[in-house]
């Protein structure tokens, strides 16, 4: 007898990047700075008052992500991190044993565990040779069972993003009736002005969520809030399936303080961008495979030297995230950083 799903056996966890001491970790895509003294400063106004529930409604937040945004309060859902908001769009769409969730592979780890553990069937489509989503194939791979479509731009792990033209025959092919999500998780990262922007096609596609988050480039990754943008029902339907007080007082405050003092925050955007073009093309230069990345992450395709490469990265006590045999993500940090990471790189032998 079992007291729990027996499905939940076969069910991958969530392997978060790693952490130890000393070494330069380049695992898990965050910015290596503190939250600025502003935000630190909401942080430890809101944990004063730590014994009180959080407003549950967000309002102060959803207000103030409407106000930068430009659109309607009534569009936003928040949630414990944008993680949260795929679990919740699994379980606003999927009700049905027959019901899918549709997302390229590979892409975000997290996709196939949220719709596994929503009771939800997920289909696959590969990444095209340059490790971009094949929209067209993805297109057609709607079925009359397909209920959510995960469209994520810049791509964990490839950083290769989808076009703004590749984007909007996606939603015209796909049509009105299948809700589609664009994670949008590292969206300040984009530079690249073909890119896809969700925010823009949401008027035209009531059937289209962007998701965003502070954990990436806000450097907010342990206060845990994200959101997701869509059409006011949708977004309506986002928060019934939240579990209560998700975002708590300390991530409310936290986060609207860093979007008060976002130039500070995103300070370190610029930087990674001019980086990751360094690092990428040291890479190449070194041999490795790199597709292009609009995201502060890079992907080397080492197929079977996955491990060997992870292994050795860490000799070097450069932590980076190996998906074996596929390849390894690596975060671009500060220069100095990087530099520990390309020195472990050039002399890798596998
Ligand atoms: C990091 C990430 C997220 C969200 O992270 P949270 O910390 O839960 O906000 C969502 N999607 C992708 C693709 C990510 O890489």
């Amino acid at each position: 007898m079992t007291l729990t799903r027996a499905d939940l056996d076969s069910l991958p966890a969530y392997v978060p990047g790693r952490a130890i001491p000393g070494a330069v970790k380049l695992a898990s895509n965050e910015v290596p700075l503190p939250p600025t003294a502003p935000v630190l400063a909401a942080i430890a106004e809101a944990a004063a008052t730590g014994n009180r529930y959080p407003d549950m409604a967000v309002a102060g937040l959803t207000a103030r992500i409407a106000g930068s945004l430009g659109v309607d309060p009534a569009r936003i859902a928040t949630g414990c991190g944008s993680v949260s908001i795929c679990q919740q769009l699994v379980q606003a769409t999927c009700h049905e044993p027959s019901d899918e969730v549709l997302f390229a592979w590979r892409s975000f780890e997290a996709y196939p565990i949220l719709t596994r553990i929503g009771g939800a069937i997920a289909r696959t489509v590969p990444l095209d040779g340059e490790l971009r989503h094949d929209l067209e194939a993805m297109a057609a791979a709607v079925t009359p069972h397909t209920r959510l479509v995960m469209v994520c731009s810049p791509n964990n792990p490839t950083g290769t993003v989808v076009t703004r033209t590749g984007m909007e025959r996606f939603l015209a092919a796909v049509g009105p009736d299948v809700l589609v999500a664009l994670d949008e998780a590292y969206h300040e990262y984009v530079t690249d002005p073909d890119a896809a922007d969700g925010l823009p096609l949401l008027d035209a596609h009531p059937n289209l969520v962007v998701l965003r988050t502070f954990s990436k480039a806000y450097r907010l990754a342990a206060l845990r809030v994200g959101y997701g943008v869509a059409a006011p029902e949708v977004a309506s339907a986002l928060r019934k399936v939240c579990a209560p007080f998700s975002v708590s007082a300390v991530a409310q405050a936290g986060a609207i303080a860093a979007l008060d003092d976002a130039d500070a925050m995103l300070s370190a955007c610029a930087e990674v961008v001019t980086e990751r073009v360094r690092v990428r093309a040291a890479l190449l230069d070194a041999g490795f495979r790199v597709p292009p990345t609009q995201a502060n992450f890079v992907w080397l395709a080492l197929g079977e030297r996955t491990a060997a490469f992870a292994a050795h990265c860490l000799e070097h006590r450069v932590i980076v995230r190996p998906f074996h045999p596929e390849g390894a993500r690596v975060t671009i940090s500060n220069p100095e950083e990087n530099d520990a990471f390309l020195a472990a790189a050039r002399t890798f032998a596998g």
